[in-house]
Parts: C-alpha cells; structure tokens; sequence
C-alpha cells in the first residue's frame, strides 16, 4: 500500500512544539514506509476568526527549519491541491448538500440564545454538553419559512442514538464509545464555512490519506469522522487511526505555555538548533535516546536515521515529558559537535553581531573556548562579553572569590608584578600560567597555609571577566592582550581599597 500521512495544523497561533512532534512521526512513518510513501502538510484554517497568514507562515517556517520537508503541501502543491482548506470551500460546501440531501445532516435554525439556555439547563442536570435535538423534527414547512426569513443556519450531523461506536487504534487497540455520548456536530457554519470534522474527513478522503495520526485529543471526534465515512459511502477507504499521546509538562500535567515554552520560535530564538530539537523530539517517540544522532548535524541526516528505525507501534503511551533540562542539555551536546568554524556560521546565522571591539582574528578561538561552555546561543554573548567590555566591578563582585579583602589584594598585587616581567613577544597561555602558577606558589604568604593557587586564581578571574567562573582565564588574559589584562587587574586592586 501506498502509505499517506499528513499533518494538519489550524494557524491560529505561535507554531507548537506538539505539531513538530506528530508532524515528525508522520513524517517518519511515509517515508519509514518505502520510497513512495508521501507526507503532507494541510493548513486547517476554517476558523476564519481566529486564523492568520502570519501564524501559518510561522508554521511553514518552523517544519521546514526542523527538516520536516512534506511532499505535498500549500506551499508545493500537488496532486490533491489546494492543501489550504480556505481555498476549498466548494468542495465542502458540495459535500454538505450531499448530506443534507440523503437526509444525513439537518439544517439547525436554533439562535445563540436558545443554544446558551439549553447549555445552562444541562449544567443545572450535570448533563455533558449537548445539542438537544430541537430542529431534527422540524416541518418541511417550518424550515422553508425559516430559510425565507433568512433566520441564520447551521448544518448539524445526525448521530445514531443507540448502540456503540466502534474502531481501531495503532496504539490503544479497540476503542468503543457509545453513540449517545456523541453529540450532533455542527458540520456547517452559518457563515458558509465548514467545521473542522466536515473538512477534515472530507480533505482526508479526497487526499487519499491513508494513516490519520494525530494527538489523543481527537479519540472523542472520531466517532463523527466514522460516521461521515460511512455517510458518503466511503467505508471501504476509512484510514487506519493512530492517536498519540499528549506532550507533558514534568509534572505530567499537560504540556501548557505557563510551565514550559511551547512555541518553536522561542527555542530558535533562544539559539536551540534545529538538530538538537528534533533529536529531542525523536527521544519521546519510545523514550530512548539514540546516541547516534549526535553525529548528524543536518536535520535531513537525522530524519534520515530516525526513519530507519522508525517503529509507530513502539510508541509509548506513558506520555511524554517535554523536559526542558534534557532538550539544554542534548543541544549543548549538538553544540560541541561542530567545529569552531561552523560555530562563527551558526552564530552569525542565528542572528549573533560580533561587538566591533572583538577583532575578527580573534573570534573563531573565543568561538572554541566557548563552545564547551554553552548549552543555547543565547548564552554566548554574555558569556563573552567580557571581551569587548571591561567589568564594571565593585567591591562585592570581588567578594565572588571567596578570598578574603587582604589575602585577594595581596595576590592581585603578585599578579600584576609577574606578569610585568612577561615580555610581549611571550605573552601567550601558557607562559601566562607557569608564571602565575610559579609566582603563587613562591610567595611568603602571611597566614599559615599559604594560599592555593586555585584559590588565588579566583580572584584574577574576577578581575580580568568580571566573573569566577568564565572561559579558560590564560586564554582569555592572552586574547585580551597584557597591557589590556594588567590594567584590569589594577583596577581590581584599586576597588579593594
Ligand atoms: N486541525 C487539527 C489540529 O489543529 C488537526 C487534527 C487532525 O489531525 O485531525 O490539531
């Protein structure tokens, strides 16, 4: 069989990490499938209210960044086009006189405020929500002179009252849901706009979809989907249903924006690569982390690898942590898989500007020291600034050494006089560090042990990056030049007293 899986977001927001995630598996399951299995993208944008060119556009953007490349789509077009539901409304609206007409859906006049009565009777019953049935028993007559008045209306999916409803699941196995639990869909809107369910069956017959993976969040409308096969004869070509779990957050609450970023910009402004995110989403598939992608640095690569293994049945219904921690730390690691050449071309291409005052020769080596440092890109920046910029230190920021005001002065004082004795022409890293290394460990020290070079050397990092913590220090005292790292080691000792 000739496998087709799509993928269908409605652009009403900000691109979610979730629609990568099934977008990812489908993708992985056509291609997983051999050659011609094919992947498509389908913008779902019948909400006309809440739909934008710029929420799809994002959309677009962030699967293509992600490598998620689909074989048919709006963008690309294809045999079953447009892949835009806006753009096919004569084809739903065709497919809602088909229902109506064999007396499968029926048109509902009922007005909002009768519809907000019946809701709030049925919450006084501790009733599920539920259209009640009001216009299924209305006369020819009463209809035509409803329509003859231009009383707004919608079109409704008659829904079996008896029995159960059921089907197939890839991962859940039998499901059944009672057909009174059903409720009777609006199909059409009355703005001459589909539902989702309606255009939804109908763009996955006519697409000739065979496999619907989508999130669980969509078990309780398959029934209707079912039905609406069946409705316009289409039994014999139901595709086989797949429902994933939902992302959650680490508390196992579902995944919600006010716990963890859900928004693929974010992770690409915050300088994930796109590598690392999708190596992360390929760990929640069956919770194991396939250490071999670390070694694939295009997203095509990686896709590549995760299809060869690619295994729809092994997805665990556990649900799946979005843990943020687990993706830093994996993008660190895609990180310093790169040269330090590729760094300055993935800084430079996620957005990163050099301050004017860091001079091109030096940057690829700042680049390296860098890199083993780093778990996003936004961290480079303030990580290196020190660079271009003196510390603004006060006499708390020296206290960060831990070492005492006396003992701190002393050995910024040693400091500045070994390091003096440097000449220019020497002044690299390692000589740098035999000096200081040598000039701590002879000095007379007025207290008992002595003083760990360790310890003083906490002192020279303040100084000199303006933390106690930074890059490799005698790398950095090298880059920035002597005349540069004397004088911030005086200012130091000046601020001690
Ligand atoms: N437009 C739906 C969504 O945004 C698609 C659900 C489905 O795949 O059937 O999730």
């Amino acid at each position: 069989m000739k496998v087709r899986t799509r993928v269908a977001p409605s652009p009403t927001g900000d691109p979610h990490v979730a629609t990568a995630y099934v977008a990812m598996i489908n993708a992985c399951f056509a291609r997983a499938s051999g050659g011609d299995g094919r992947f498509i993208l389908r913008i779902e944008d019948t909400d006309r209210t809440r739909s934008t060119q710029a929420s799809e556009e994002a959309i677009l953007a962030s699967l293509d960044w992600l490598g998620l490349a689909w074989d048919e789509g709006p963008d690309v077009g294809g045999p079953h086009g447009p892949y835009r539901q806006s753009e096919r409304s004569a084809v739903y609206a065709e497919h809602a006189a088909r229902l109506l007409r064999d007396g499968h859906a029926f048109a509902c006049f009922c007005s909002a405020e009768r519809l907000e009565e019946m809701r709030v009777a049925q919450r006084a019953a501790h009733e599920p929500p539920h259209y009640d049935g009001h216009c299924l028993t209305l006369t020819h007559q009463a209809i035509q002179e409803n329509e003859r008045a231009g009383v707004p209306c919608v079109l409704r999916l008659k829904v079996p009252r008896d029995g159960v409803c059921v089907f197939e699941d890839v991962l859940r196995g039998r499901i059944e849901i009672e057909w009174k639990t059903v409720d009777m869909q609006v199909l059409m809107k009355s703005d001459g706009f589909p539902t989702y369910h309606l255009a939804n069956v109908v763009d996955d017959h006519l697409m000739e979809v065979t496999h619907v993976i989508r999130g669980e969040e969509w078990i309780s409308s398959t029934p209707k989907h079912l039905l609406l096969y069946d409705y316009f004869g289409w039994s014999g070509d139901t595709p086989t249903f797949c429902h994933l779990p939902l992302l959650r957050n680490p508390d196992k609450s579902k995944l919600s924006k006010r716990k963890n970023p859900t928004s693929i910009l974010y992770y690409r402004a915050r300088g994930f690569l796109p590598e690392a995110l999708l190596h992360f989403l390929g760990t929640l598939v069956d919770g194991r982390n396939d250490e071999a992608l670390l070694e694939c640095s295009a997203t095509s690569e990686l896709l590549e690898r995760m299809c060869s293994h690619f295994d729809l049945t092994r997805i665990s219904l556990g649900g799946p942590v979005f843990d943020l921690e687990k993706l830093t730390w994996l993008n660190g690691q895609h990180l310093r898989r790169h040269h330090a050449s590729e760094m300055l071309a993935i800084l430079e291409a996620w957005g990163y500007a050099w301050p004017p005052a860091i001079a091109a020769e030096h940057r690829e080596r700042i680049a390296r020291l860098a890199m083993d440092r780093i778990r996003t890109l936004d961290e480079f920046g303030p990580l290196v600034a020190f660079f271009a910029e003196r510390p603004d230190l006060s006499k708390a920021d020296l206290e960060l050494s831990k070492l005492p005001p006396a003992a701190a002065g002393e050995a910024l004082a040693l400091a500045l006089r070994a390091l003096a004795e440097i000449a220019d022409a020497l002044w690299r890293e390692a000589e740098i560090g035999n000096v200081l290394k040598a000039a701590v460990a002879a000095h007379e020290w007025p207290f008992a042990q002595g003083l760990r070079f360790r310890d003083a050397v906490r002192v020279y990092y303040v100084a000199v990056t303006g933390s106690p913590t930074s890059l490799p220090l005698f790398d950095a005292m090298e880059i920035l030049g002597k005349g540069e790292s004397l004088r911030r080691l005086e200012t130091a000792l000046e601020k001690l007293h």
